[in-house]
């Protein structure tokens, strides 16, 4: 008998002064409603602790330096423009790089205009149109739509994502992964989501060589998104350390598909064949468990950066390590979000970068993924800091605009 049945005793209950015969109180509900009967029945996705240490927690409502998001989908209703505004200047975001997914000029032209009367606050990136990308003639017209989206004010791409079947893939179900957002919003490049499987090239697919030449030409950056979570591609039991979300987002790789492997040496492929086009990996180009493995492709890549986006809770369980990884690779690092704006969202991020603190929680669903793991601070120094913040992501754009012809 564990010391839980021993406690359930009725004579146990007494002595301690509960006495069973009073008014059951009411049995605390887990949150799906299902009352906690015996904790051996509470199921990891209805873990919700809350941390009790009486230690330092810190508050840091504003970043320490102006910072540049660069990893941002835009603005939904009923969350405006304007209303966004207010709490980027609220928490020092001083500009965001928004992926509008607008991959033709007349589609661009449309998603700007709300950001028309924020001067200098908002750089607005466009998609790669990948319609007949299986067809001959790929990417001719693409291109075409880059040059002109770039005319109409576009100086950036992204968010472009391949998770194994390539860019603008459409359909194929759980192949891919399920759940209708994608954690980290996949290109819109002229994909209307079907069912029909189709398969588009990965990032070093020599179809690809036209448009990441016409970006360096034009000096534009490109932010791609490589693969996934790693635990979404682990077998899915009780030994998988993110199981929820590995669960949520699994990824089931088919024979026609790219691994989580093939996808990374891809990237890293087209980065080495394209050195004056600047890529910047996004999600730590998921390789927030194997921050060597990354610093090694930083290493072998000068044209190559990362955003720490939508991967806080998965860096901040290993704060030491992680932080060692942005000393050592402090140039190449740089701010984004890829979440809704709120004050707590900005100010969870500032608190994971900036303090000491350890062992706490946050629940916000696009935060912490059901990830039952505690986060903690990285306590960066302020050098480190405003590099993150904001010197990483000028100095790639600049880079771009540098190799442009
Ligand atoms: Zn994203």
């Amino acid at each position: 008998m564990n010391r839980r049945q021993w406690m359930a005793l009725p004579w146990v209950a007494a002595a301690l002064g509960r006495s069973s015969a009073q008014e059951p109180a009411a049995s605390p509900q887990l949150p799906s409603g299902v009352p906690v009967e015996e904790p051996d029945n509470v199921l990891l996705k209805d873990y919700y602790p809350k941390s009790i240490y009486k230690i330092p927690q810190s508050a840091i409502p504003k970043a320490r330096y102006p910072a540049i998001d660069v990893h941002c989908h835009g603005f939904r209703p009923p969350q405006s423009v304007e209303e966004a505004v207010k709490f980027m200047d609220a928490a020092g975001i001083e500009k965001s790089v928004i992926f509008t997914g607008a991959s033709t000029p007349e589609r661009f032209n449309e998603v700007k205009a709300p950001y028309a009367g924020h001067a200098g606050r908002f750089d607005l990136w466009c998609g790669f149109d990948f319609t007949g990308a299986d067809q001959p003639g790929f990417p001719s017209n693409a291109v075409k739509a880059l040059e002109e989206c770039h005319r109409a004010g576009a100086v950036g791409i992204g968010e472009l994502s391949d998770k194994g079947r390539g860019f603008g893939a459409r359909g194929g179900g759980r192949g891919g992964r399920r759940g209708a957002g994608d954690r980290g919003g996949a290109d819109r490049g002229g994909a209307a989501p079907s069912n029909a499987e189709t398969i588009g090239p990965h990032p070093d697919d020599p179809r690809m060589d036209p448009l990441w030449q016409k970006c360096s030409q034009l000096g534009m950056p490109v932010n791609v998104h490589v693969s996934d979570p790693i635990w979404s591609y682990q077998k899915l039991d009780n030994t998988n350390d993110g199981l929820m979300n590995g669960y949520t987002w699994r990824i089931d790789v088919k024979p026609n598909m790219y691994g989580h492997d093939q996808l990374i040496e891809s990237l890293e492929r087209a980065a080495g064949k394209h050195p004056k086009t600047v890529f910047i990996a996004c999600h730590f180009m998921n390789l927030d468990y194997d921050l060597t493995r990354l610093g090694g492709i930083l290493d072998r890549n000068p044209n190559l950066y990362v955003d720490v986006s939508a991967r806080f809770a998965e860096t901040a369980t290993i704060p030491k390590f992680v932080a060692q990884f942005f000393q050592k690779h402090q140039k190449r690092i740089c701010y984004g979000t890829d979440m809704p704006y709120n004050a707590r969202m900005f100010a969870t991020t500032f608190r994971i970068l900036e303090s000491n603190d350890e062992h706490f929680y946050e629940r916000d669903q696009y935060f912490n993924y059901n990830y039952h793991w505690p986060l903690n601070g990285f306590g960066l120094p302020a050098p480190v800091l405003k590099d993150v913040y904001h010197d990483n992501a000028l100095r790639a754009f600049q880079q771009a605009r540098k190799n442009a012809t």
